[in-house]
């Protein structure tokens, strides 16, 4: 980790110079009104110590790479049991995809694509008078930010676009796998994709995650045990049919959203965040995958 500064640096300049590849998700219409061209790092290793270059401190839509965050709040309330109700296994598909839904009765492959993500969804829901609070609540706890909010503009207009999840949320409830009302989880799920955060707010968050379970507050999330579940499930799901790709390129477990960021960690040394919207046709970031295969390569800190 010596030279970190340096090293960030000069990926961050390889990167402005690389061709402008992929385009912004305009599926969630609001989504689409970011500048294309915005690009952060930020990394914070295990001691506290935090490197920014870019666009390090401008809040994003961070979508998809909320769902290790919902996993994390499910499994701190429900334990092994969630395994009942979803897979740990990699999908192959696209995020949204619902084709396997139909052969697997129901049973997600896992809780990073959206199916699975919709079921943790409606395990929160489940628990709770006030479910979208008391999750905003737990990621302000862990992140020790107070501030981090939804994007209601953002939830709203995903949830007048969501035709796809609207028939995933149906038809998982149709086997059963889903006990409450799909407006309600889905209203949930809009929710957590909608909150913003910054890549230096998303490695705060993330930190438990490279510290046995403990966060950068002194909290126990999560038992070394759980921790080593939640990196094993980035590491082989955390970005679609694209999970094999990443973990070859970049050696890390990491997690990507349509907002254009990603989340990538090494167990007790460091978190590292990067945002840029433009995104490859696995709907995940080309130039953030880029910059992590970057940083891996030049200073060795791949977990493989
Ligand atoms: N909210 C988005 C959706 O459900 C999240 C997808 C993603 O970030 N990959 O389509």
């Amino acid at each position: 980790m010596e030279h970190i500064e340096q090293t960030l640096q000069e990926i961050y300049k390889e990167s402005q110079v690389q061709d402008k590849i992929g385009s912004i998700a305009t599926y969630i219409p609001e989504l689409a009104t970011v500048n294309p061209d915005s690009f952060g790092i930020s990394l914070t290793t295990i001691q506290g110590k935090n490197f920014g270059i870019g666009d390090s401190e401008v809040r994003f839509s961070i979508q998809s790479v909320s769902k290790p965050l919902s996993l994390a709040f499910a499994f701190t309330i429900l334990g092994d049991t969630i395994w009942e109700r979803v897979g740990v296994e990699p999908s192959g598909t696209p995020f949204n995809s619902l084709v396997q839904l139909e052969f697997e009765k129901g049973i997600p492959r896992n809780p990073f694509i959206n199916a699975g993500a919709i079921v943790i969804a409606d395990m929160i829901v489940s628990s709770f008078e006030n479910p979208k609070q008391e999750f905003l609540d737990f990621v302000r706890k862990i992140s020790g930010i107070p501030t981090i909010d939804f994007d209601l503009k953002v939830a709203q207009s995903e949830k007048k676009e969501g035709c796809r999840n609207t028939a995933l949320a149906n038809f998982i409830k149709s086997f059963g796998n889903l006990k409450n009302d799909v407006d309600l989880v889905l209203d949930f799920y809009f929710h957590q994709c909608s909150i913003t955060m910054s890549c230096h707010e998303l490695t705060k968050a993330f930190y438990f995650l490279a510290n046995e379970g403990v966060s950068m507050s002194g909290m126990q999330v999560l038992d070394k045990s759980q921790v080593k579940r939640m990196n094993a499930l980035m590491q082989t799901c955390g970005f679609y049919d694209e999970s094999g790709e990443f973990t070859y390129r970049v050696g890390l477990p990491g997690k990507s959203g349509v907002g254009g960021g990603i989340v990538a960690l090494f167990p007790k040394e460091f978190i590292v965040s990067t945002w840029s919207p433009r995104l490859n046709s696995n709907g995940n970031s080309e130039l953030g995958m880029f910059a992590l295969e970057q940083l891996t390569t030049k200073t060795g800190m791949s977990i493989f």
